[in-house]
C-alpha cells in the first residue's frame, strides 16, 4: 500500500452547541469514524472513515450529526471528473481491483420512467379496489397451451406450481453476503404474505428449513450448502447463471465473513474464502444445462419448478429461448441495475442491459416462437415500487423479484458498502454486534409491510384501467404508452408513443 491521494467522499458536521460526547456515535460506527479523545475529553471525527451510512446521525439523541458530500471540488473538466480522478487515485494506491455493492448508481436511462399508464375513461369502468374483489394471485411455472375441463375440474394434472398471493419475490441474497437475522426477516415476511423468498448461493441455515414451503433454493456455481434435504426442503429450485451486478463474473465470500454459522450451512470450512467460479464447471451449453435441470427434477421428485436466473445481456432473447426448451419451468432475470453484496465497480457500472427492454425482448421472442407458456417470467434489478411493477407485468413478467426495496425495508442506507461487512444496520454483515442491530420480528414486518402497501397500490392502479384480475394486465402492453424516448426504444418495448 502506497500514499493514497484520494479525497473524502463525505463531510461529518458535529454541532459542537448540541453534541454532549455520549459516545452513541463511536459506538455506532463500525467504520470508526468518531473516536473519543482522551486529551481533549471529547468526541472527534474522521471524514475518511465514513461511508455516509446515516446510522450515528439517526441515533445521535441530540441530533447533532449531520454527514454531507465533501465539499472540495477538483477543477471542472468534462472528461476527468472527481470519480474517475479518485479512482485511479485508490487504483494508483493499492494496484487491486475497485469494489462496491448494491447496484450501479450511474445515470442510465430507466425506463420505467418513461413508461405510462392507462386509465379508464367513460366507457369499460375503473374498478374500486376497496369494494370489489380484486385478484394478485399469481401462479409460476410450466402452463399448457390449451387445457382440458372434464366435469368441471382440469382434465389433466398441471406441472409444479408456486403459487403466490402476490406477484413479488424476495430475490436471492446469500446467507453470507446477507445476516441470519436479514434471512430470518425476509422468510418470515414472505410466509406472511403468501409469496416466496430466496436462499441465494450460500445454503438453507438449519433455522429456516421451516420457512420451506416460502423458500426457493439456489443452485450456484460454487454448489455451496446443497444436499438432498436442502433441494426438497423449498418450494422450488432455481440454478443461477448470472447476476445482473455483475454478468460474467463469479462470487467471492471473503474467509473473515465465513463464521461458524456460515461455514456449516455453505459446507465450507471455517474461515476459508468461498469462491464462487464465474462458470458452472458442468455448462458448456444448453444441453448441458438441460441436464442439470432435470437431475433436479429427478432428486425432487418432479414435484417443484426448476428455475433459472440469468443476467440481462446482449442477446437475453436468444439465450432465453434456449433456457425455456431445456426444460426450465421460471426464467428469471436480473438486470444491470440489480444489486449485489460486493462486485467489481467496472463491471456493475459496465456490463449488462436495462431490465426494462431484456424483459420486453425475451416475451417478444418467446411469443414469437409459440413457447412464451413453457415457461414464467420473472424479473428484477431495480424494481422500486409498485408502479415499475405494473409495469413489468404490462411487457410481460409474470412476477418480480424485488432486493434492493426489500433491504431498504430493512433499513438499509444505499452507503454500498456492503462488501466490507462492516454494514452499520446488521444487513450486510456476519459482524454478531452489528447482526444483533437487525431484529428480525421488526424486521419481517418492514418487509411484509413494503410487500402489503405495494398490494394495495398494484390494485388501485389495476382498478384504475378497470382490470380485476393481474391476469389480464400480463403482456398487455396497449396499457402502456412511452414518453421522451427513440423510436427503436419504443419498437424494442413493444409500446406506442403517448399520444397514439
Ligand atoms: S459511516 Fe455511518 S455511522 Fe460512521 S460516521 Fe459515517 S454516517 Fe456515521
Ligand atoms: S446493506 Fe448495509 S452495507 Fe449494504 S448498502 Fe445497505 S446499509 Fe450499506
Amino acid at each position: 500500500m502506497t500514499l493514497d491521494l484520494s479525497t473524502p467522499e463525505f463531510l461529518i458536521e458535529r454541532n459542537r452547541d448540541r453534541c454532549i460526547d455520549c459516545k452513541v456515535c463511536v459506538n455506532q460506527c463500525a467504520n470508526e469514524a468518531h473516536t473519543y479523545d482522551e486529551e481533549e475529553g471529547k468526541v472527534v471525527s474522521d471524514d475518511t472513515k465514513c461511508v455516509n451510512c446515516h446510522r450515528c446521525v439517526a441515533l445521535c439523541p441530540t441530533k447533532a450529526l449531520s454527514v454531507r458530500k465533501y465539499p472540495l471540488e477538483f477543477r471542472s473538466h468534462g472528461t476527468w471528473n472527481a470519480h474517475y480522478i479518485n479512482s485511479i487515485y485508490k487504483q494508483a494506491a493499492t494496484g487491486g481491483i475497485l469494489l462496491t455493492g448494491m447496484g450501479t448508481d450511474k445515470n442510465y436511462p430507466i425506463y420505467w420512467d418513461h413508461l405510462l399508464l392507462n386509465a379508464s375513461q367513460v366507457t369499460n369502468p375503473s374498478i374500486d379496489p376497496l369494494r370489489e374483489p380484486m385478484e394478485l394471485k399469481t401462479f409460476l411455472g410450466r402452463k399448457p397451451d390449451a387445457v382440458k375441463i372434464e366435469n368441471g375440474r382440469l382434465a389433466e394434472k398441471l406441472p409444479p406450481q408456486l403459487e403466490l398471493e402476490v406477484p413479488i419475490m424476495f430475490s436471492a441474497m446469500s446467507f453470507g453476503s446477507i445476516s441470519l437475522n436479514a434471512h430470518k426477516s425476509l422468510a418470515r415476511a414472505a410466509q406472511e404474505m403468501g409469496t416466496f423468498w430466496n436462499t441465494g448461493e450460500g445454503g438453507l441455515h438449519r433455522d429456516l428449513f421451516p420457512y420451506g414451503k416460502n423458500t426457493i433454493v439456489q443452485v450456484a456455481s460454487g454448489r455451496f450448502g446443497v444436499h438432498t434435504d436442502y433441494l426438497n426442503s423449498g418450494a422450488a429450485i432455481e440454478i443461477k447463471i448470472g447476476q445482473g451486478a455483475k454478468p460474467g463474473i463469479g462470487g467471492h465470500l471473503p474467509g473473515e465473513k465465513v463464521g461458524r454459522e456460515v461455514s456449516l450451512t455453505r459446507m465450507i470450512p471455517q474461515g476459508s474464502d468461498a469462491i464462487s467460479p464465474a462458470p458452472h464447471h458442468d455448462i458448456y451449453s444448453i444441453e448441458d444445462l438441460r441436464q442439470l435441470i432435470y437431475s433436479l427434477k429427478e432428486a425432487s421428485n418432479y414435484e417443484k419448478p426448476i428455475s433459472v436466473k440469468i443476467a440481462a445481456v446482449h442477446n437475453v432473447a436468444a439465450i432465453a429461448s434456449g433456457i425455456a426448451r431445456a426444460g426450465a419451468d421460471i426464467i428469471a432475470i436480473d438486470g444491470f441495475r440489480g444489486g449485489t453484496g460486493a462486485t467489481p465497480l467496472r463491471t456493475r457500472d459496465t456490463v449488462g442491459i436495462p431490465i426494462e427492454l431484456a424483459l420486453a425482448a425475451v416475451d417478444s421472442r418467446l411469443r414469437e416462437e409459440g413457447i412464451r407458456n413453457q415457461v414464467s417470467l420473472v424479473i428484477g434489478g431495480s424494481v422500486r415500487n409498485s408502479a415499475d411493477i405494473v409495469k413489468a407485468i404490462a411487457i410481460g413478467a409474470d412476477a418480480v423479484y424485488i432486493g434492493t426495496s426489500a433491504l431498504i425495508a430493512l433499513g438499509c442506507h444505499m452507503c454500498q458498502r456492503c462488501y466490507t461487512g462492516k454494514c452499520n444496520w446488521g444487513i450486510a454483515t456476519q459482524n454478531p454486534n452489528l447482526v444483533k442491530r437487525l431484529n428480525p420480528d421488526i424486521g419481517a414486518q418492514r418487509a411484509a409491510n413494503l410487500v402489503k402497501a405495494w398490494s394495495h397500490e398494484i390494485k388501485e392502479l389495476l382498478g384504475g384501467m378497470g382490470i380485476n384480475a393481474l391476469e389480464s394486465l400480463r403482456g398487455n402492453r396497449l396499457m402502456l404508452r412511452g414518453v421522451g424516448i427513440s423510436e427503436k426504444e419504443l419498437e424494442i418495448l413493444g409500446v406506442m408513443h403517448a399520444g397514439e
